[in-house]
């Protein structure tokens, strides 16, 4: 199973990713944690990112497809993974794609969850307050939800040409949402 999981910041990818990834037992990547554990680690990758990160901008295609395809050829990402965060550029989208052809797979969906504007940013609030993130500042929030905007929403519309495009409602409450990705991905709950 090869799925990824898009969705404005805020949406709730990386709590779903989780529960997905889990489900199928692959590992749930998040470019975004990476990227995090990098700047812990002060890391050349995470000093690089982190200037990006601080600026709710995107980190460069080049660094981030290169972690990516790395991290996507480990042995536990052999039967699959959930991609959380990536791709977001129609290039990320492209290097994505000859990655996974080169493994003679192909993606099976793209999930993408969908929230109002407003819910956005009032969890991402609540999540600075919790989580003390430093791009989870109102002027950073602001940021990368136009960058999400510019960048990402159109490959929404690459997935849906292509016919693997699932989309769910991401509001509510976390379990509720979780039904919904497992009802869409016509998942049979573990009783
Ligand atoms: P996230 O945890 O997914 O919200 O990602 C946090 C930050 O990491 C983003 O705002 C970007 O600066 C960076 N990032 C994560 N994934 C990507 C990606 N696929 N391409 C570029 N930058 C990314």
């Amino acid at each position: 199973m090869r799925l990824i999981l898009m969705g404005p910041p805020g949406a709730g990818k990386g709590t779903q990713a989780t529960s997905v990834a889990e489900h199928f037992g692959i590992p749930a990547i998040s470019t975004g944690d990476i990227f995090r554990a990098n700047v812990s680690a002060g890391t050349e990758l995470g000093v690089t990112a982190k200037q990006y990160m601080d600026a709710g901008e995107y980190v460069p295609d080049e660094v981030t497809n290169e972690m990516v395809r790395n991290r996507i050829n480990e042995p536990d990402a052999e039967p699959g993974f959930l991609l959380d965060g990536y791709p977001r550029t129609t290039a990320q989208v492209t290097e994505l794609d000859a990655m996974i052809v080169a493994t003679g797979h192909r993606l099976d969906a793209a999930v993408c969850l969908t929230v109002d504007s407003e819910e956005l940013v009032a969890r991402l609030l609540k999540r600075a307050l919790t989580d003390g993130r430093a791009d989870d500042t109102e002027d950073v929030i602001r940021k990368r939800q136009e960058v999400y905007a510019a960048e990402t929403e159109p490959l929404i519309g690459i997935y849906r040409e292509r016919g693997i495009l699932v989309e769910v409602d991401g509001m509510g409450e976390v379990v509720e949402v979780t039904t919904r990705v497992f009802a869409a991905l016509d998942i049979i709950p573990e009783s």
